[in-house]
């Protein structure tokens, strides 16, 4: 009897764990690009220079060194680097750098998947561009349309979004694409999965012909990459492996809580760590967040919540206090898992195992901002444990169990 042939080796994981250009042939990389070490080489306007090192950025991060400049010379760029490697600053410097603030028109488009994303980047672009006299709107779903209409009728020269709220700007005429030179999707990959990306290629079809496209994320699945045939002309791929400043300062750790019911109270035992820093913990479900929150509050643990299905003001003053470190702990879903930057979180807590393997990573990278030390701890049950390794495997990393000395870590 003849053997059957071997099946095909799996396809590879991810294409960051790829030479660049090793598939996607079409894409050009970024080998050759130049490397700008400093901002001041990087040829940027006076009082956006100034507005960089009032922002307390010295040295440009490995992403920013290699993309803001082919950014700002006006190519299409795939930019792929870890979480909390300044991605944001990226976008910010290269729209401030590429807008010019006399015209008050949207000159760029940022596309977030969530609201609070695109807040903190207007945020980010607002404070950068602070000696540019730059207008910059978060047009975001959950607030007054009125609000929205009356900003974007006055003129605002870059808006940070997310999809359904520009779409709506966009059919309404109110937000105004003749001067429009840049469109960015931050966490690019989440905006073309299923759930948005209808709407992201309606909002494309709204942009000038040769319109520049931007891309950022730190998973780029192939699937993706295929796509961006569709909208993008020649793209430059910037891909930056693992470096100095990558997910190697966290730490990952499980615990096997065997049974779902023995997750609550190994969470009560690890209170007093969560508390040293902040500490995000991430669960599957709304309902499961209210719950977990309901039962952290009956047995006097002081714990923050926050969803999609609360009211944006409610989720607004959630994020204020965090950020301002008023409260420590916050029990969430996804929504926090892409782009949210809070220097101070050092722990993650994966109270439900993620079942994406591109969140998983987005999630613990919550902490470990800039090359800080982070702690990610997941609670697996036996069910769980096939979901652990295959992460592992995925991304060529190991996750030990918890030792008793994680406090010391964070
Ligand atoms: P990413 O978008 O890649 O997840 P961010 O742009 O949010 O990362 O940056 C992570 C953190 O690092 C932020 O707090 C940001 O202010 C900080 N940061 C980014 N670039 C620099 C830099 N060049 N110098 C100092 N801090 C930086």
């Amino acid at each position: 009897m003849s053997s059957s042939p071997p099946p095909p080796p799996p396809p590879p994981p991810d294409s960051s764990s790829l030479p660049p250009g090793s598939r996607a042939t079409r894409f050009e990389t970024s080998r050759g690009i130049s490397v700008a070490t400093s901002f001041d080489e990087m040829g940027l306007k006076e009082d956006l220079l100034r507005g960089i090192y009032a922002y307390n950025f010295e040295r440009p991060s490995a992403i920013q060194q290699r993309a803001i400049l082919p950014i700002i010379s006006k190519r299409d760029v795939i930019a792929q680097a870890q979480s909390g490697t300044g991605k944001t600053g990226t976008l910010g410097i290269s729209i401030l750098q590429r807008i010019d603030t006399a015209v008050r028109e949207t000159q760029a488009l940022v596309l977030s998947p969530t609201r609070e994303l695109a807040t903190q980047t207007q945020g980010v672009i607002a404070a950068l561009g602070d000696y540019m006299s730059v207008q910059c709107h978060a047009c975001i779903g959950g607030t007054r349309m009125g609000d929205d209409i009356r900003k974007l009728e006055h003129g605002q020269h870059v808006v940070s979004g997310t999809p359904g709220r520009v779409y709506d700007m966009l059919k309404r005429r109110v937000l105004r694409t003749r001067h429009v030179k840049m469109l960015v999707l931050d966490e690019a990959d989440q905006l073309l999965d299923r759930g948005f990306k209808d709407q992201i290629y309606d909002i494309y079809r709204h942009m000038p012909p040769g319109t520049q496209v931007v891309l950022l994320s730190a998973t780029l699945p192939h699937d993706v990459l295929d796509l961006t045939q569709k909208f993008m002309a020649e793209p430059l791929r910037i891909l930056v492996k693992r470096d100095e400043l990558t997910l190697e300062g966290i730490s990952q750790f499980f615990v096997n809580v065997e049974k779902e019911d023995w997750k609550f109270e190994t969470l009560c035992d690890l209170y007093d760590s969560l508390t040293i820093t902040q500490a995000v913990i991430f669960c599957n479900t709304r309902a499961k967040v209210d719950w977990l929150t309901r039962q952290m509050e009956d047995a006097n643990f002081t714990v923050a919540a926050m969803h999609g299905d609360m009211l944006q003001k409610e989720r607004d003053a959630i994020m204020i206090k965090f950020r301002q470190g008023a409260s420590r702990v916050l029990i969430t879903t996804d929504i926090w898992a892409r782009g949210i930057d809070v220097q101070q979180v050092s722990l993650v807590i994966n109270y439900d195992m993620c079942t994406n393997r591109e969140n998983y990573i987005h999630r613990i990278g919550r902490s470990g901002r800039f090359g800080r030390k982070g702690v990610a701890i997941n609670f697996v049950t036996s069910d769980d444990i096939k979901l652990l390794r295959d992460i592992e495997q995925y991304y060529g990393t190991q996750i030990d169990e918890m030792p008793m000395n994680v406090a010391d870590l964070m």
